[in-house]
């Protein structure tokens, strides 16, 4: 899904290259911290996955597509499968919480219909419904970076980049929004999480990849942050041990409940099956419930079954229309609010179905 392929990123004027030789392949539902000092290269990686900055050397491919190759015509395009939050939030001062969200809706051109029905489903989905005509100054920090989230959301993006996301809040506050981030992962939107704030990254025991001075010093499946002796404590130590232990409590939650998702999928998926090929239509083959889009797109998601298991929950792959049609009524297993993307025609709005996705091939 996102890949590095030798990368290296030396800024013009600069001795020292910002990144050096970084390799690593990010999967398809993954949610991975990119840790490391200031300095260290975290943004500069995120801008290269967002082609907002191209690489001296070496390869970056994001969603199937060669950044170098990708015609700049085609960068605003590309960036729609990507949402991307900061640490500054950066919304629009002058505009409301729901104009905020809506406005690369109607910048993108959306019709009045979606986003009239997409804006209050990002804010139900980060918890701010009721604060639509808010304006930005009105809000807390942490309302912010959800209204900022929202805004990344919208789009049912594949995958979700966040840059040092709570760096403006209080460990109260980061719990909530780490929660809001190991939700939309749960739901199946790949994450990739610079940061270093390292209660959070021990406590979710997700993958790290560590960059110090531009060079990936660790790439751990389940990791903490590593040595924190340099990393200076804002906070109060029981309020960070409080703050660590919340988190710890709500993803476990969001990964209980995936777990109870999967086991439903599963079965649905397979009665599915048993009724596809014992019906009228049982000539078609039953693999098609994955849809040969998504073989097509991930070959990587059928050896990882409950990652895709994960993404077809809460339907963020417009591809996967499989899901949206559980034969046995009343088992249709969502619980995280969700989008439904095939349903709204997101898809096709932006031009998903058509010839653009072609480009989308192996995770390459
Ligand atoms: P991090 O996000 O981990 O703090 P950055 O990716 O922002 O690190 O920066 C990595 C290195 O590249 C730093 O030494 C920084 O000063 C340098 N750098 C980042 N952006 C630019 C730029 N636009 N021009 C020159 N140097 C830059
Ligand atoms: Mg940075």
């Amino acid at each position: 899904m996102i890949r590095f392929e030798n990368v290296t990123k030396r800024y013009r004027g600069t001795s020292k290259p910002a990144l050096s030789g970084v390799d690593f392949e990010v999967q398809r539902g993954e949610f991975v911290f990119l840790v490391g000092a200031s300095g260290s290269g975290k943004s500069s990686c995120l801008r290269l996955i967002l082609r907002e900055d191209v690489p001296s050397s070496g390869r970056v491919a994001v969603l199937g597509r060669d950044l170098r190759a990708l015609a700049n015509r085609k960068v605003p395009y590309f960036r729609r499968h990507i949402g991307s939050v900061f640490q500054d939030f950066r919304l629009l001062p002058s505009k409301t919480v729901y104009q905020n969200v809506a406005f690369t809706l109607q910048v993108t051109g959306s019709s009045r219909g979606f986003i009239q029905q997409a804006v209050p489903e990002a804010l139900a989905l980060v918890g701010l419904d009721g604060k639509q005509k808010r304006m930005p100054h009105e809000l807390s920090g942490g309302e912010q970076q959800r209204v900022a989230i929202a805004r990344a959301l919208v789009n049912r993006p594949q995958i979700l980049l966040a840059d040092e996301p709570t760096g403006n809040l209080d460990p109260a506050t980061s719990v909530g929004i780490m929660q809001l981030l190991a939700r939309i992962n749960a739901g199946g939107t790949t994450v990739l999480m610079a940061t270093h704030e390292a209660a959070f990254v021990d406590q979710m025991q997700r993958r790290v990849i560590e960059l110090k001075d531009g060079v990936m010093v660790r790439d751990e499946t389940h990791g903490g942050y590593g040595d924190t002796s340099n990393i200076p404590r804002l906070a109060p130590e029981e309020v960070r041990g409080a703050a660590a232990a919340a988190a710890l409590t709500a993803v476990q939650e969001v990964q209980r409940q995936t777990a109870d998702l999967s086991v439903v999928r599963a079965a649905l998926v397979d009665a599915q099956r048993r009724a596809a090929a014992s019906g009228p239509s049982g000539d078609v083959p039953p693999s098609s419930a994955a849809s040969s889009e998504t073989a097509r797109t991930a070959p990587s998601t059928s050896a990882r079954p409950s990652a895709a298991a994960q993404s077809s929950v809460t339907t963020p792959n417009p591809d996967d229309e499989s899901v949206d049609a559980p034969t046995a009524p009343g088992t249709r297993p969502i619980v995280l609010p969700a989008v439904d993307v095939a349903e709204l025609g997101v898809a096709d709005r932006l031009g998903l179905s058509d010839a653009d996705d072609e480009e989308v091939g192996p995770t390459s």
